[in-house]
């Protein structure tokens, strides 16, 4: 019998739920005359295509900080290549029975493959699936009439109603327990090592987001330790660094998400703060986003909202190569695309100006946003990523209405008062003071090699609301 477990987007031996089942399983069953252990990741090149550079940079950091980890307990992480049932059927070659662990992944598409793997284990073992990258496991949480929730603030009023601290024990996943039996493990014949792995690493990639438990830790200890308590005051500016950057890390699972809630109840445990609430209820945003993408999976190439399909978006490529390259003339949708181009991530408020700015100035399918998005990010997930540009586009579940679109000017003179989140992306704009730098005049800009307006932005709000208007007369 094979023991195998199967990391995915858990890449963590701390607090992990499958691991811990799996490590009782072995401790009373293993037997080390037959029985053999595997710990593996699949590596499917498919996948990896589509991944950014920088995104996989990170992944492999997190690897080679996963392996280390399971060294210490004479563990190996064996990377196995192609897609999942390729790899499994291979495994089929060597032994007659497979008993198969791993955390559940609750995008439509991998609960395909789960399925399918299911399918391919059941004659010849099992396949255990077990909830860890959400404390609400999609499915759990529904409305008094069994419906799933489409709105969130009711989501988020039960979610804290049913929110016990058994919700968020941490799971007991040491592998002191199972360590005598690492001289028992399985070596396939071939494999891509972690070594290969490390040299390939892209060099010249920014290094801003390091992958791993380590790195995971310094961040949500930084931001824990002060940050949290000015967080509702100080998130939606971007210049002030004042969110705690784990999105990279919850997404491939270096940090559990039980932590982020132990860590942040503790602190609410002898004193009130707004700013610990307010950062609790963005993670339940996230849990949010994960229930619709399992209950609604049509979302993944269409909107929530069916009638926005109807749409008739200008998709200008010559426009959206603009956009995607910070070259639109508008300073503060540039600073932001220029972010997510150098460092792989974006904050928040300039995801959901520059995602707005696509759909309702641009007049730019949303699903082009994101995909770019998806092709750029390092904490591309699924879920959030497809909740969020649905909601600036107005064709998402408790979206943003499409006649509220934002004024990119007065959000750029709100969040970035001083234009100091500009002035870092936008370096030829540096020497631009008050209110130039939000919105510089044409004359200044000739020598700054720096681009007018793209689009009135006016004209376009007028031309948005009006063909937005006319697929809901076409629903109605
Ligand atoms: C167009 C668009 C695309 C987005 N794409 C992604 C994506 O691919 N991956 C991703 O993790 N987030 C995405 N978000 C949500 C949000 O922008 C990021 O989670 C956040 O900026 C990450 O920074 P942080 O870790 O410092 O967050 P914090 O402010 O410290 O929040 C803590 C955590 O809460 C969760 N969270 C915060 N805000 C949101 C939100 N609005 N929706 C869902 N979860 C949230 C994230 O897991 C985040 O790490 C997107 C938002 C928009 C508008």
């Amino acid at each position: 019998m094979l023991y195998a477990f199967w990391f995915r987007k858990d890449l963590r031996i701390i607090d992990n739920n499958a691991l811990s089942v799996f490590i009782d399983l072995l401790e009373n069953k293993f037997n080390p005359s037959c029985d053999r252990i595997l710990f593996f990741y699949i590596k499917n090149n498919d996948k990896f295509n589509y991944y950014g550079k920088k995104r996989v940079k990170f992944l492999f950091e997190c690897l080679v900080d996963l392996e280390n980890s399971l060294k210490k307990y004479g563990f190996d992480l064996i990377i196995l290549n192609g897609s999942a049932d390729e790899v499994i059927k291979k495994i089929f070659n060597d032994f007659d029975s497979i008993t198969l662990f791993a955390n559940k992944q609750f995008e439509p598409y991998c609960i395909k493959r789960d399925n399918l793997i299911a399918d391919l284990v059941r004659a010849r073992g099992t396949f255990h699936l077990f909830n860890d990258a959400v404390i609400s496991e999609p499915g759990s949480l529904l409305k008094d009439d069994g419906l799933p929730y489409t709105v969130y603030t009711p989501y988020k009023k039960k979610f804290l109603n049913l929110l016990n601290n058994h919700l968020y024990k941490e799971h007991n996943s040491d592998l002191a327990r199972i360590k005598k039996f690492s001289n028992h493990q399985y070596e396939p014949g071939r494999r891509i090592t972690i070594k290969d792995i490390a040299r390939k690493l892209t060099q010249n990639e920014s290094v801003f987001f390091k992958g791993g438990r380590k790195e995971a830790l310094k961040l949500l200890n930084n931001f824990l330790s002060d940050k949290i308590f000015e967080y509702d005051r100080n998130r939606d500016f971007p210049s002030l660094n004042a969110t705690s950057l784990i999105s990279p890390h919850l997404h491939f699972g270096t940090i559990s998400i039980r932590e982020c809630f132990r860590l942040a109840f503790d602190k609410i445990k002898n004193k009130n703060s707004k700013g610990v609430e307010v950062w609790i209820s963005e993670l339940i945003w996230r849990e949010f986003y994960y229930q619709i993408a399992f209950h609604f999976p049509y979302v993944i190439d269409g909107a929530f909202k069916k009638e926005y399909d109807n749409i008739q978006w200008e998709n200008d490529n010559d426009k959206f190569v603009r956009w995607c390259n910070g070259l639109t003339g508008y300073p503060i949708v540039d600073a932001g695309m220029r972010q997510l181009l150098k460092e792989g991530w974006m904050h928040n408020r300039l995801r959901m100006i520059t995602a707005m700015f696509l759909t309702k100035d641009l007049l730019i399918d949303w699903k082009w946003g994101e995909k770019f998005f998806a092709e750029h990010l390092i904490d591309l997930d699924f879920a959030n990523n497809n909740g969020g540009w649905q909601w600036s586009a107005s064709t998402g579940c408790d979206a943003q209405p499409y006649f509220r679109i934002f004024n990119p000017y007065l959000q750029s003179k709100k969040f970035d008062p001083e234009g100091l989140y500009i002035k870092k992306y936008l370096p030829e704009l540096s020497n631009l003071n008050g209110d130039l730098i939000h919105k510089p005049e044409l004359e200044l800009l000739k020598p700054l090699n720096y681009p007018p307006p793209i689009v009135d932005h006016f004209k376009m709000k007028e031309l948005a609301i009006s063909k937005y208007k006319e697929v809901i007369k076409f629903k109605n």
